[in-house]
């Protein structure tokens, strides 16, 4: 199907196509070259970190994390269970299990006393998702971590530029993880990327990614590690995305605020909270639809749009109810999750959104417009 307006589309507006063919006519195509150094020195500038490592993709980045933080066997890993599966799979790879509580209904992230509730002597770790670009927070969860001797490991995939008291994501725990999918607010596609200020930790990365071979001897591999690289390729992509990523942002901002004008008064459609202490980033913007109020549920409005030609999303599905992690969950209530499962849905959100299109979804939504207008 061809929508009218889609979920999300990339911005290759600027130099991505010119880096690009620079890369393919400089022979560097694989995971060596002169974009890889370029991406790696500007990604940690973003985000205030003093190194920046390219991986294959986000769930890679996470999985590098938890190894190379030591996470196996009989470790648990809190995480919040409204989020990306990837956050949980990370866990599971590794062998440990990821123990799954609430959002705060403030924040839509990880909520900090839930965290310090699920501790138990197995705990080594909390994974905090910024959630739809909104971050989590950190000083709370931090306070919890250093109480425990936990590691805590930012997914920053859905919040690229975001800061929390001023402090760009990325930066604010012992490493963070960023996805470059193709709908994510800098993409290359498929890409991802750990950060880090901690060389030790940054080295272990390295070498994980990088098939566990020494880096100072050819074919010599001390420990088991993964091919997870990121090519030269996808990162002339990247580098082209971040000389543009303040403009992004703001136009992304804009599309924000219109949607939050417009739909401010609509019964029954409540906005992405923020807290103030936030600068968060529209990756998505989303709405809880409240049935009673709003008229319809979320899952009619959902068909009503796509009728209209209009692509929205549904809010992931909370993990602890999925196949994989139904047993050893240790959420089995989770109110707040398990309404937003239930009544969440992502708009369309991209630069390339123009006025007419958004002010037709707007529209749609209050229910003053129709088909074919
Ligand atoms: C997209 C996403 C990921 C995984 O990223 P990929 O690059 O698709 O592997 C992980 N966590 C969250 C919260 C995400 O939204």
């Amino acid at each position: 199907m061809t929508w009218r307006v889609p979920l999300a589309r990339p911005d290759l507006s600027g130099n991505e196509a010119r880096y690009a063919l620079e890369a393919i006519e400089s022979s560097w195509i694989g995971p060596v070259g002169p974009f890889v150094d370029r991406f790696e020195a500007d990604f940690a500038r973003v985000c205030g970190t003093s190194q920046a490592l390219g991986v294959s993709n986000g769930t890679v980045g996470l999985h590098l994390a938890m190894a190379a933080l030591g996470v196996g066997p009989g470790d648990e890993v809190i995480v919040p269970s409204l989020t990306y599966i990837a956050t949980a799979n990370a866990v599971r790879y590794v062998g440990a299990e990821p123990v799954f509580v609430d959002v705060d209904p403030a924040t839509w992230c990880i909520e900090p006393s839930a965290v310090a509730a699920a501790v138990t002597t197995r705990t080594v770790g909390i994974i905090a998702v910024h959630l739809y670009g909104h971050p989590a927070d950190m000083d709370a969860l931090l306070a919890i971590g250093d109480r425990h001797s936990l590691f805590v490991v930012e997914d920053a995939a859905e919040a690229h530029g975001a800061r929390y008291r001023d402090r760009p994501v990325g930066s604010l725990a012992t490493a963070a993880v960023f996805s470059f999918y193709g709908n994510k607010i800098v993409t290359s596609g498929e890409g991802g990327a750990v950060t880090t200020s901690d060389p030790e930790l940054m080295a272990k990365l390295r070498l994980l990614r990088g098939q566990g071979m020494d880096l100072a001897r050819q074919y010599y591999f001390p420990v088991i590690g993964y091919n997870y690289r990121l090519t030269n390729v996808a990162c002339a992509l990247l580098c082209a995305q971040l000389e543009r990523l303040d403009e992004m942002l703001e136009t992304r901002r804009r599309i924000d605020a219109v949607y939050r004008e417009a739909l401010r008064d609509v019964s029954g459609i409540n906005l992405q909270p923020r807290a103030e202490w936030a600068q968060a980033v529209p990756w998505l913007v989303s709405v809880m639809v409240d049935e009673s109020e709003y008229g319809i549920g979320r899952d009619e409005l959902m068909d009503r749009l796509a009728a209209n030609g209009i692509e929205t999303r549904p809010f992931f599905i909370p993990i602890h109810t999925l196949p994989p992690y139904t047993s050893g969950a240790s959420g089995s209530g989770l109110p707040v999750t398990t309404r937003m499962a239930r009544e969440g849905v992502n708009l369309p959100t991209y630069s390339g959104l123009g006025p007419a299109d958004l002010d037709y979804v707007v529209r749609c939504i209050a229910r003053e417009a129709r088909d074919g207008d």
